[in-house]
């Protein structure tokens, strides 16, 4: 006969504590004797309780509400940031528009002109200003020969 180190009752048969080493009566251990003797090898590994709960915290520790708050924030927060930078990213890509269609806003384009190699543009474009009276416009256009 052995005591229950529990409740230091004797008892026939006790389950005996794979962490602690005590061994304690069945009602003591938290589970039937039946029970118990279903665990077969498993018994080698049976927690009494006490360590049962230790090792449960130890394993999988409830973290204080005030982290998980903050956790939760800062998630919402980098949230935030992303939609911030798609705005900024629409709205930059807006402007791009914009300026590109400003650019072109000075774009003078002639298609379907044979390029002669003797050709002046500069020659070309005055006498095209001329005959539609603006004579300066070879000075107001910033030309580029593609
Ligand atoms: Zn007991
Ligand atoms: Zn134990």
């Amino acid at each position: 006969m052995t005591k229950c180190a529990s409740c230091l009752n004797e008892a026939r048969d006790l389950a005996q504590c794979s962490v602690c080493l005590k061994c304690f009566d069945f009602a003591c251990g938290g589970i039937t004797e039946s029970g118990y003797r279903k665990l077969g090898d498993r018994k080698a590994a049976w927690k009494c309780p006490n360590c049962k709960n230790s090792s449960n915290l130890k394993q999988a520790p409830t973290p204080p509400l005030s982290v998980l708050e903050e956790k939760l924030s800062t998630v919402e927060n980098k949230h935030k940031d992303a939609e911030d930078v798609d705005r900024r990213i629409l709205i930059l890509e807006d402007l791009i528009k914009q300026k590109d269609q400003n650019d072109r806003l000075n774009n003078a384009e002639f298609k379907g002109v044979l390029i002669k190699d003797s050709e002046n543009l500069f020659e070309i474009v005055s006498k095209l200003g001329s005959s539609i009276n603006l004579k300066n416009l070879k000075s107001e256009l910033d030309l580029k020969k593609l």
